[in-house]
């Protein structure tokens, strides 16, 4: 038994990665295609203020409208998007998209609402990022400094050298940059607080645990009180309930996003949402 150790489990495993590379060829195949056809669409999920309940900005989230499996989430045709370099061409369609409807709703609502779009790794380490960014602030007219853009610990955390560099051409720009899903990366400290960042998004995988687990509550209020020394800005995502919205709130994040509010929503859906100018209530206690 010891000279062949897990033999069905070895078994099992190449079987259920037969399945899995099945499907990855399928959605490999579907997705070169995916973006000739327009099977794309933008979401977006409000940010609202802790102090007013107001909306302040939105994530853009991708979403992929496969003709026969519905909707693909992007946790799943990401990465492939990315091993494929498709991500490049596709993230500048989500950034140029996005940028539009942000310059629209700018217009519309009168007031200054703050956009941020996801990077994916292979995008942040494209050499003309900088540039590209700045054609597409040009072409949609979108004020720069409305715009965030979402990376995450282990992209940024990669080469920080070379990330430093870079980040700091996208600063010139005006742009602010977000560490997202704080927390679940691997974050050498010592290199975070020598990155131009202005926000920190904490991950959903703390505020779900809150209620059950000391843990979480002690690495939240430690991300908090870490960004707070470094002046960043604090945005907890994936608020449920009204308990880690009290929680959130009473220890100073700035905004939140999460299903209490609103999950994310087309942009038709969105637009109708900020003229309603629909407020987060927090309860009196
Ligand atoms: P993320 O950037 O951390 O986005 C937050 C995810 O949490 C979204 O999932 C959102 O729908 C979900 N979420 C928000 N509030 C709640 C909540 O209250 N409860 C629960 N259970 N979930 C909540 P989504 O849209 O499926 O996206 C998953 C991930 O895919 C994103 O995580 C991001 O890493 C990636 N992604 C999405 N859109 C893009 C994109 O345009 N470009 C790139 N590069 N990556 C993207
Ligand atoms: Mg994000
Ligand atoms: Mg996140
Ligand atoms: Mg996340």
């Amino acid at each position: 038994w010891c000279q062949q150790p897990g033999l069905n489990r070895y078994r099992l495993y190449d079987t259920e990665l037969d399945a899995l590379e099945v499907e990855r060829r399928l959605i490999e195949m579907d997705l070169t295609k995916a973006i000739e056809r327009a099977e794309f669409q933008v979401h977006y999920q409000p940010q609202v203020d802790l102090q007013t309940g107001r909306v302040v900005g939105m994530e853009s989230l991708v979403r992929w409208h496969h003709p026969v499996r519905g909707v693909v989430s992007p946790a799943k045709f990401i990465p492939i998007a990315e091993e494929l370099g498709l991500i490049v061409p596709l993230g500048e369609w989500i950034l140029t998209t996005a940028c539009q409807h942000a310059k629209r709703w700018q217009i519309l609502c009168m007031q200054p609402l703050r956009v941020s779009v996801n990077l994916s790794m292979r995008q942040f380490q494209q050499p003309n990022l900088p540039q590209r960014v700045e054609a597409i602030l040009a072409e949609t007219g979108l004020d720069p400094k409305l715009l965030t853009l979402e990376l995450t610990e282990s992209c940024v955390m990669h080469d920080v050298e070379a990330t430093i560099l870079t980040l700091k051409a996208l600063k010139k720009l005006g742009i602010e940059i977000s560490i997202d899903d704080f927390g679940t990366g691997y974050s050498s400290l010592n290199h975070l607080y020598q990155l131009p960042i202005d926000a920190l998004k904490i991950d959903r995988s703390f505020v779900k645990q809150i209620r059950v687990s000391a843990g979480a509550i002690a690495i939240s209020d430690a991300i908090i009180s870490m960004a707070k020394g470094l002046k960043l800005h604090i945005v907890a995502e994936g608020i449920e309930d009204k308990e880690q919205l009290a929680f959130f709130r009473k220890r100073g994040c700035d905004a939140i996003q999460g299903f209490l509010y609103s999950p994310p929503i087309s942009a038709i859906e969105m637009e109708a949402l900020l003229l309603s100018d629909r407020r987060l209530h927090f309860a009196s206690a």
